[in-house]
């Protein structure tokens, strides 16, 4: 399998895609080359293989088979995951790509480029952690981060027209009085809806790895960043390709513009006292997808024994991730609260009495 590599032209060392420049830079000698020139020019004589991983001697069933490919740079061993198709040399540092990873049915459509560099997404991380008050301070020090990784997830976009109908029971209620009695007047509606509503681009992760919530929660990524798909981008960066097709990812997505669409054309229904769905139906009129590669920054802490696993839009920088929660610290937000309270009490008590 063919390499790619990105050896500076001037003095030869491992150039990276930099998210501020949107260019390929030498951190050597700080050259920088356009992307799409310096990939196109630039032919490499690496190669790697693919071999199995022995299967476990304890009769388990066998791991992931890994792959092994050579650095051109230092000749060291790369080991791959068969669809990590972007990685680092753990000798030299080198940045490859595996040509065959991104090529022919595995070429991406587009890719959305990193605009955040690896220092804005620490910053990020610690104004996220400051912004948490309940939380260990350890988590403060930045040297807590066991492991900061630019990773190009694949994505599945979907593009669908939804056809919907609906059948509402709607009823407008007017109450007044006179001398001796109370009235009710309710008026009864039948309300129908039909229509047809048109997504574009309503991502779905095609990654086995990726937690699917997780990558929905990093939405929305701004597609309008994306541009053609080329190797360039991907030096310095983690990259897998599509290891869960399209057609498997297809009803997910569909469900979700289906959600949209009812909701959509239930929220005209306004105007009345109460509304009741009687029949709801969408339907897929047509569907089409591309593949695209997003940037996503994860970062793993460790605390107490327990894994920590945050993610940041690499775009825009929107983080999420789950926390945890100290209870030490905990104890001094609420102990002088529940004093000062109590002390009211006591205050409002003695008054009274
Ligand atoms: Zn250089
Ligand atoms: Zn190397």
């Amino acid at each position: 399998m063919a390499l790619q590599e990105y050896e500076c032209p001037a003095c030869g060392g491992a150039m990276e895609f930099n998210p501020h420049t949107q260019k390929l830079r030498c951190p050597y000698c700080d050259s920088e080359y356009d992307v799409k020139d310096f990939v196109a020019n630039q032919n490499s004589s690496s190669s790697g293989e693919a071999v199995e991983s022995p299967a476990p001697e304890d009769g388990n069933t066998p791991s992931e088979p890994l792959y092994v490919y050579s650095c051109g740079s230092c000749g060291g061993e790369i080991l791959a995951t068969e669809s990590l198709g972007s990685t680092k040399c753990p000798f030299c540092n080198n940045n490859i790509v595996v040509k065959e990873k991104f090529t022919g049915e595995f070429k991406p459509d587009y890719i959305i480029p990193f605009q955040k560099t690896k220092e804005d997404a620490v910053n990020i991380y610690t104004n996220f952690v400051k912004s948490k008050r309940l939380v260990p301070k350890v988590f403060l020090e930045e040297n807590h981060i066991d492991e900061i990784k630019g990773v190009y997830v694949p994505f599945w976009l979907f593009d669908a027209k939804e056809s919907f109908s609906g059948l509402y029971e709607a009823t407008k209620i007017r109450s007044w009085s006179d001398a001796r009695y109370n009235y009710t007047e309710t008026k009864y509606y039948s309300v129908t809806r039909e229509g047809t509503e048109s997504f574009e681009r309503v991502p779905a992760d095609g990654s086995k790895e990726m937690p699917d919530d997780l990558m929905e929660s990093l939405e929305p990524f701004d597609y309008d960043k994306a541009v053609p798909f080329n190797m360039g981008y991907l030096a310095g960066f983690f990259a897998n390709k599509y290891n869960v097709e399209a057609k498997e990812c297809e009803p997910h997505a569909l469900r979700r513009m289906g959600t949209t669409t009812a909701a959509d054309f239930r929220s005209t229904v306004s105007g009345y006292s109460s509304v009741r769905v009687q029949r709801e139906d969408c339907q897929t009129v047509n569907s089409s997808y591309k593949y695209a590669l997003y940037p996503v920054y994860m970062l793993s802490t460790t605390w107490s024994g327990k894994h920590y696993i945050f993610a940041m839009n690499g775009q825009n920088g929107r983080f999420v991730g789950d926390l945890p929660f100290s209870p030490m610290q905990a104890l001094k937000y609420f102990i002088p609260i529940s004093l000062i309270s109590a002390a009211l009490i006591f205050f409002v008590l003695g008054f009274v009495l």
